[in-house]
């Protein structure tokens, strides 16, 4: 069961009924966040709160959706987190790590937000949903939309690779291609959820994605029998996964499930599009948008997130960093998990070992420390 209590403004605090559909918070336009009631879980322990369902709904008892029946699942989350020796051999690492989301269904990990997502907004009465995305959000949207029985809408930039446009309509949405960027799609969807009513699913304009996404935080707890590790590098975009997982650490220090210590929180963008690096530097709150972003990581091709605050804020609190890397250091990298580990990752995967050489290179990460690379989806989808 859910123990699910009500929605807070990431900003101002306010508080939101969580069984009624809710986007950002209406005062400040900024995400708003799920909060549970901790207390009863954490009194509950471990063994009982968590399920043996081989997927992220193991956790159910820490995700949003009320009625077991509600769920809508295709098997997402619970990938393996793989000892990366050769890899980490050729950094003069001994204790390296890949977290391969590539084997979410979709191929990559916004499997997880859109189950949660689809699967809350079907509980509550969601029969039509709209997405702008890069790719990867659409084809996950595109499928939990298909199971859940909803008619989906996509809004995708018309350089798109042709792989993510073949699997949406194979799955029934109906694309809209747009001439612009994910920030243009955006607005694009923005205007037709307000035309048809149907309920907008852009990544941390509603609540559940990011509930999804934050259970890769909680398997890296238990896949590190409770430790978590030194260094978690993550490809930034919207920035979700990087806000769940650091919402999870939090979430599960309250429950007593770990200690004190946290992961130092890396965000890695490519220097065509790195508004969070940028920002970070400078000492800034919120990240000003990127002029001309250009990149092939396209997961990471946002040049404006809702969530800026909130990543860097976790890159702050947990001791962090970013860094920026170059489209040709990103595919050398993804060239080389793909030759030394037998993982075909996404471009914005092999950002994640560019950045790992930087932060070794200056001493920011130390060779026998525990690292987290982050592959987040499959390279299949980015034909040449
Ligand atoms: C969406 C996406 C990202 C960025 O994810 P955020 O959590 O929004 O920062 C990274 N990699 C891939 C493959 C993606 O599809």
């Amino acid at each position: 069961m859910s123990h699910l209590t009500h929605l807070e403004c990431s900003l101002c605090g306010r508080t939101f009924d969580a069984d009624r559909l809710q986007r950002l918070c209406p005062d400040c336009a900024r995400p708003l966040l799920a909060r549970y009631d901790l207390a009863s879980v954490r009194a509950l322990g471990r063994e009982a709160a968590l399920t043996d369902e081989p997927t992220m709904w193991r956790y159910r008892a820490l995700l949003p959706v009320r009625k077991p029946e509600n769920v809508v699942s295709l098997g997402e989350g619970l990938t393996p987190l793989t000892p990366a020796r050769r890899l980490g051999e050729a950094l003069g690492m001994s204790h390296l790590y890949i977290k391969d989301e590539s084997l979410n269904p979709t191929g990559s990990f916004k499997a997880r937000g859109l189950s949660a997502a689809i699967s809350r907004a079907s509980e509550l009465g969601v029969q039509e949903v709209v997405i702008p995305s890069a790719g990867n959000a659409a084809g996950a949207m595109a499928a939990y939309a298909a199971r859940a029985g909803m008619k989906a809408h996509v809004y995708m930039p018309r350089d798109v690779p042709a792989p993510f446009l073949l699997e949406c309509r194979a799955l029934g949405a109906e694309v809209v291609l747009v001439d612009g960027l994910i920030t243009d799609c955006g607005r694009e969807a923005r205007r037709a959820a307000e035309r048809g009513g149907w309920f907008d699913v852009s990544t941390l304009k509603e609540p559940y994605r990011l509930e999804g996404k934050k259970t890769m935080g909680y398997e890296l707890a238990e896949q590190f029998e409770w430790d978590l590790p030194d260094v978690i590098i993550y490809p930034t975009g919207g920035g979700t996964g990087l806000i769940g997982m650091w919402k999870a650490f939090q979430e599960l220090g309250e429950l007593g499930w770990i200690g004190e210590r946290r992961p130092r929180m890396v965000a890695v963008q490519p220097t065509g599009c790195a508004p969070i690096v940028r920002a970070f530097h400078a000492g800034a709150e919120f990240a000003e948008p990127w002029r001309d972003a250009h990149t092939v990581a396209a997961g990471l091709r946002v040049p404006a997130a809702v969530g800026d605050f909130l990543i860097l804020r976790a890159l702050r609190e947990s001791g962090g960093t970013a860094v920026a890397v170059s489209d040709e250091a990103l595919l050398e990298g993804q060239r080389r998990m793909a030759r030394l580990e037998g993982i075909f990752a996404c471009p914005e995967g092999g950002a994640t070992v560019a950045a790992l050489e930087v932060l070794l290179d200056q001493g920011w990460i130390r060779p026998d420390e525990r690292v987290v690379l982050f592959n987040t989806g499959t390279g299949l989808k980015y034909p040449l």
